[in-house]
């Protein structure tokens, strides 16, 4: 009797042992960093070029008005914060809306969990992505995207075979293209618009900057739109010119910011009150999408 009862008494304290040792193995196993206890949708962990991600979205291969072309296919960088990833695929699919020949080639977001790889010095914390422009005949009829190249443009539009394009272009009719000045500028004008998202840099090379915001302005595009662009769209001066692909960079969502999100760079006037001071909220997941679900595409106001 005595002996069962220890016995049951063993199992009893063996069974809080092994709870307690299973609780503290998996309090190690979980990473190291602020509040790790969250519903489950991604989180955008430290800085884009030191960082990583949690839970990230991923973007499908193709979906309405964009597709991932097989050079990115094979890379598997389509892994971004649920922000992103949905902001992209809104904007492909409202150019789509209005041209359905227009098809977005989206390039690299991040790697599954982030951090560094071989391509790039960013793209590490799932709020940066590469984008093919969209290309136009010489009629403006929209072309699909190329599978494998970044075709580099000159500050008319027109590719070339640049520096770095070594080996040419394995597209067959590259000599055709042409930066479609429109659709790049109406997939902006939907990036810079979509509530969920804050763009802090779009890096394109001087002459295609200057082309977009020449279009928008002639086309009485909205002030706040053209403006934001203005201030956001840039060559860097520290990196490759960017005339053979967008580079988008997003701000950390204020929900991300207190997990660990790091911001580095330029906080522009337009986001200064709402960094100093909380400010409204701009990414209240409610009002997003209600306004997704209600709004109007801006090209047909
Ligand atoms: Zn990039």
């Amino acid at each position: 009797m005595a002996s069962n009862w220890r016995s049951v008494r063993t199992a009893v304290h063996d069974e809080g042992v092994r709870a307690l040792v299973l609780g503290l193995a998996l309090a190690q196993t979980a990473c190291a960093g602020p509040n790790l206890w969250t519903d489950g949708t991604s989180v955008s962990v430290a800085s884009s070029n030191r960082g990583r991600i949690r839970s990230p979205a991923r973007l499908p291969l193709r979906g309405p008005g964009f597709r991932v072309p097989p050079r990115w296919k094979e890379r598997g960088f389509q892994f971004g914060t649920d922000e992103i990833v949905g902001a992209v695929a809104r904007a492909a699919g409202r150019v789509h809306a209005s041209d359905r020949r227009a098809t977005l080639g989206v390039a690299d977001f991040s790697r599954n969990r982030g951090g560094s790889s071989k391509w790039h010095n960013s793209h590490h914390s799932g709020r940066d992505v590469d984008l093919l422009f969209y290309t136009a005949d010489a009629k403006g009829k929209p072309l699909a995207p190329p599978d494998h190249d970044m075709m580099t443009f000159d500050d008319e539009g027109v590719p070339y075979v640049g520096k770095r394009d070594k080996t040419g272009y394995a597209d067959p009719i590259w000599a055709d293209r042409r930066f479609d000045v429109r659709r790049n500028w109406e997939l902006l004008e939907a990036l810079l618009g979509d509530p969920a998202i804050r763009l802090q840099w779009v890096f394109i090379s001087n002459g295609l900057r200057a082309k977009l915001l020449a279009w928008a302005r002639r086309k009485q595009r909205p002030r706040w739109a053209v403006e934001y662009a203005e201030t956001i769209l840039r060559q860097p001066a520290d990196s490759l010119p960017h005339d053979n692909h967008f580079h988008i960079r997003v701000y950390c969502t204020r929900a991300d910011r207190f997990h660990g999100c790091l911001d580095r760079g330029a906080v522009w006037q337009h986001e200064k009150k709402a960094f100093k001071y909380g400010g409204p909220e701009h990414y209240d997941p409610v009002t997003w999408r209600r306004r997704l679900g209600s709004e109007p595409s801006p090209w047909r106001l």
